[in-house]
C-alpha cells in the first residue's frame, strides 16, 4: 500500500507527512507549513506513538479509587458511565455532569462533543484545554476585529515580511519548521524583533530581541504604539478610513513615554526604539504573539496592546500584514470553534445569542430553548469539581489537566473528590489514572477528519493503519453515549457525515466552513476560512477589505499596564516563567512516551541565571527545589546566562515531584478566563543530596 498523506499529531502548524503500513513517517513537500519538506523531531518520531508500550487496548474499570483497574468489556464500560450520569443528573441536576475536550481532537470531535454535552447530557459545562492555550488571543481579536483566526495571512506571505515583531513566542522549539519561513524573509532582507525574557533559540535568531522584565509585554507594546505616535509612524490616513476608538488609546499611551516603558520593562530606550522604526517602515509588517504575551490574568488587555500597535501601523488589512496569534496545540484553533467552548455553538457562535440558538438547534433538531446557556470555563470548571454547587462527575477526553492545568496539586484533588470520573485516551496519562472508567481510544494516524491550523486553513487527517483490536474512536464512543442517554437527533460515527453535519451547523457564523467539502481539501490542499459556500475560493488572507464587526471598522482599545498578580517579594524574590522544549509536547503524555524525545530531554530541569546559582551555590545537574505560594516543585539545574538575573525557568512538560504547574499561579484573566501561566513569584532553594 503507498504511504497515506495525512497531518502530524501534535502542534497548530500541522505539517503534511506520509505515513506507511509500519508507521514510518516522511515529510510532505506539498503542504506549505512544512516549508519545502521539513518535520521536527516530534513529527519524524510520532509513529512510535502509535505502538507505545503502555497503550490501553481495552477499557478499563475500578469499583472505588483505591481499587485496581479491571479490563472490562466496552458494553460494561459504557454502561457504568451512562449509569452514573443518570445518577449524578437526578440528584443534583443536569449541570453537574461536565465534558473537559482537548485542543488535539479533530474538527468532528470538538463538534460532536459540543453536540453531545448540549443535547445528550443538556449540561451547560462544557470547556476545553485550548482555554489555558490561546483564548486571551482570541478573546482580544474578537474585540478588536470581530473575528479569531490563528494568522491573518497564509505562512507563504511570512517571508514577503519587511518586519516580525514575535512577542512571548518561541517557534525554534515549539515549531521548527516555522523557522525556515522567518529565515526566508531575512534572506529577503527582513528584520525579526523577538520580545521574550529568555534568549531562547528563537531570540537569538532575531536581530534584535527586547528581554523584558516577565509580566510587562502591555507596558511595551504600549510603549511602541507611543514611540509610532511621537515619531510619526503612524498611519493616520489608514486610522481614519478603517478604525474606531484611535482617540481613547492615544490618550492612555501618551503616559507610556520610553523612560517609563524602559523602568517597567527593563528594556532599554534605543531598543524600543529601533522596534518600532523596523516596524514602521516596512512595507509589510507582522505582529505575531503566542503564550509568552498571551498566559496572563492581563492576557487579554496584553494582547489588545499589541493588536492597537498594529491597527496605529496600519497593518490588519494590509496585504502580507497585520497582527496574528501562533496557536499552540494541533486543533487549537478548529477546537473553539466547533461547539467545544463553555461559551460557544458551532461556527464560532455566542451561545447566549438567540439567533445562534435557533440555528443550531435546528441543525441538531431539538428545540433552541432546550439548549443549556453558558457553562463554566475550564480552569473555573475544574475548580469547581466536587464542590457543592460544581460538577459531581466529569467526562475527559483528549486532555491531562493534572499535569497542564495551573496550581495543579489543586486539580487533583479536585478530580479526587468527584463522584465519578471517565477518562478517553489512548495512553494511561495521569489524569486517566485518576478515573473509575478509562476508555481506550484510536490515535491520529488510526482516524479520519479535519483539523484547522494555525493559518486558518482547514486539512484532512487521513487513517493510514487500522487502530488496534479493542480501541474504538471518540466519535463510536460519543454515539454509543447517546444512544444510551436517548440522546434525540442523530450522532454518526462516520467522519465524512459529522463533518456534512458540521459546516451546515457553522454556515452563517463567524467561523463559516459550509463551502469546505473533504474533496475540496485534498484538491487544494487545504481551504481557509471563512468559506461560505462551494464556489467560494476561501479566505487566506482577512480583512482586506473590512473587518467583522458590525460596521466594518476594527476597535482599539486603551488599555493600562497592571503587571503581573504576583510580584517578586522577600518570601518569594524570583519571577517563574514556564513554557516548552523541543522534544516534548504539552502535557507530556505522548512525548513522554517516544524513545528518541526521552533521550533527547528525559526530565524536567530550572534555568538559573549564573549569578543566582552562585547565590545559591549550586551548580550544573544539583537539585533544587522552587517553591511558589501554591507548592513546590524539585528539578535538576541548568545554569545559562540566557535567562535574566531575576527570572527562573522550567518547561512543564512533566508529571511527578517535577510538575511545573504544581507552582503556577490560576489567577484569571477577567475576560478570556486564561489563567496566569507565565509568572508568579518562587523562591529556589538548594536540595541537600546526601
Ligand atoms: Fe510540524 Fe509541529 Fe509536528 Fe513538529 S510538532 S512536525 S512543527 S506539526
Amino acid at each position: 500500500m503507498p504511504p497515506t498523506p495525512t497531518h502530524c499529531p501534535y502542534c497548530a502548524l500541522q505539517c503534511g507527512m506520509f505515513v506507511d503500513a509500519e508507521a514510518m513517517i516522511t515529510p510532505r513537500e506539498d503542504v506549505p507549513a512544512n516549508a519545502g519538506g521539513a518535520l521536527c523531531q516530534k513529527g519524524w518520531t510520532a509513529g512510535e506513538l502509535l505502538s507505545a508500550p503502555d497503550r490501553v487496548t481495552a477499557p478499563l474499570m475500578r469499583a472505588h479509587r483505591d481499587a485496581p483497574f479491571e479490563r472490562v468489556s466496552w458494553e460494561a464500560a459504557l454502561d457504568r458511565i451512562t449509569a452514573e450520569v443518570g445518577r449524578v443528573q437526578d440528584r443534583h441536576g443536569r449541570d453537574a455532569v461536565a465534558v473537559f475536550g482537548g485542543g488535539g481532537l479533530t474538527n468532528e470531535k470538538a463538534y460532536q462533543l459540543g453536540k453531545f454535552a448540549r443535547v445528550a447530557l443538556r449540561t451547560a459545562n462544557i470547556d476545553y484545554n485550548g482555554r489555558f492555550c490561546m483564548s486571551s488571543a482570541a478573546a482580544a481579536q474578537n474585540r478588536a476585529f470581530g473575528l479569531d483566526r490563528g494568522l491573518p495571512v497564509p505562512v507563504t506571505d511570512v517571508p514577503e515580511a519587511g518586519a516580525i515583531l514575535l512577542a512571548g513566542g518561541n517557534v525554534a522549539e515549539t515549531m521548527p519548521p516555522f523557522v525556515r519561513h522567518l529565515a526566508a524573509q531575512r534572506e529577503r532582507g527582513g528584520r525579526l524583533i523577538v520580545v521574550d525574557p529568555r534568549e531562547t533559540p528563537t531570540a537569538r535568531l532575531a536581530d534584535l530581541h527586547l528581554q523584558l522584565t516577565p509580566g510587562t509585554d502591555l507596558a511595551l507594546a504600549n510603549g511602541l504604539l507611543h514611540l509610532a505616535m511621537t515619531e510619526g509612524l503612524i498611519d493616520e490616513a489608514y486610522l481614519a478610513r478603517r478604525v474606531s476608538g484611535l482617540e481613547a488609546v492615544r490618550t492612555v499611551v501618551n503616559a507610556y513615554w520610553p523612560e517609563r516603558v524602559e523602568r517597567i520593562t527593563g528594556v532599554p530606550v534605543p531598543r524600543l526604539r529601533e522596534a518600532v522604526r523596523l516596524l514602521g517602515t516596512a512595507a509589510r509588517a507582522l505582529i505575531l504573539t503566542a503564550r509568552g504575551a498571551e498566559q496572563h490574568a492581563t492576557g487579554t488587555d496584553t494582547v489588545t496592546a499589541f493588536v492597537n500597535l498594529a491597527l496605529g501601523l496600519g497593518l490588519p488589512g494590509r496585504p502580507g500584514s497585520g497582527f496574528g496569534c501562533l496557536t499552540g496545540q494541533g486543533n487549537g484553533q478548529g477546537g473553539r470553534e466547533h461547539g467545544q467552548k463553555a461559551d460557544q455553538l458551532p461556527g464560532y457562535r455566542r451561545i447566549d445569542d438567540p439567533a445562534a440558538r435557533r440555528h443550531v438547534a435546528r441543525v441538531w433538531g431539538v428545540r433552541p430553548e432546550d439548549l443549556p446557556g453558558p457553562g463554566l470555563s475550564a480552569a473555573e470548571l475544574l475548580g469547581a469539581l466536587g464542590t457543592e454547587d460544581g460538577p459531581r462527575a466529569l467526562l475527559v477526553f483528549g486532555s491531562n489537566p493534572v499535569v497542564s492545568a495551573p496550581d495543579s496539586a489543586r486539580v487533583e484533588k479536585r478530580l479526587d473528590a468527584l463522584e465519578f470520573l471517565a477518562v478517553a485516551d489512548f495512553v494511561p496519562s495521569e489524569t486517566a489514572m485518576r478515573a473509575d472508567v478509562v476508555l481506550p481510544t484510536a490515535q491520529w494516524a488510526e482516524e479520519t477528519g479535519t483539523v484547522t491550523n494555525l493559518e486558518g486553513r482547514v486539512l484532512l487527517r487521513r487513517a493510514a493503519r487500522p487502530r488496534p483490536a479493542g480501541v474504538r474512536d471518540d466519535l463510536e464512543i460519543i454515539a454509543a453515549l447517546a444512544e444510551r442517554l436517548k440522546a434525540p437527533g442523530r450522532f454518526s460515527t462516520e467522519p465524512s457525515e459529522v463533518f456534512e453535519e458540521l459546516r451546515a451547523a457553522s454556515a452563517g457564523g463567524i467561523a463559516d466552513y459550509s463551502g469546505i467539502t473533504y474533496e475540496r481539501i485534498v484538491a487544494e490542499t487545504g481551504v481557509f476560512w471563512p468559506c461560505p459556500g462551494e464556489g467560494h475560493p476561501g479566505t487566506p488572507r482577512v480583512f482586506l477589505d473590512r473587518f467583522a464587526t458590525p460596521d466594518g471598522r476594527a476597535r482599539m482599545v486603551p488599555v493600562e499596564h497592571r503587571g503581573p498578580v504576583e510580584r517578586p517579594c522577600a518570601d518569594y524574590p524570583l519571577h517563574l516563567t514556564t513554557g516548552r522544549v523541543l522534544a516534548h509536547y504539552q502535557s507530556g503524555a505522548q512525548t513522554r512516551r517516544v524513545r528518541a524525545l526521552v533521550d533527547a530531554v528525559p526530565e524536567a530541569f530550572v534555568e538559573l541565571h549564573p549569578d543566582l546559582a552562585g547565590r545559591l551555590g549550586v551548580d550544573d545537574g544539583a537539585t533544587v527545589r522552587v517553591t511558589s505560594r501554591r507548592g513546590s516543585a524539585v528539578a535538576k539545574v541548568r545554569v545559562c546566562a540566557t535567562i535574566r538575573r531575576d527570572t527562573v525557568f522550567m518547561p512543564f512538560h512533566w508529571a511527578g515531584a517535577a510538575r511545573a504547574n504544581l507552582l503556577t499561579n490560576p489567577a484569571l484573566d477577567p475576560i478570556s478566563r486564561m489563567p496566569e501561566f507565565k509568572v508568579c513569584a518562587v523562591r529556589v532553594d538548594a536540595v541537600d543530596q546526601d
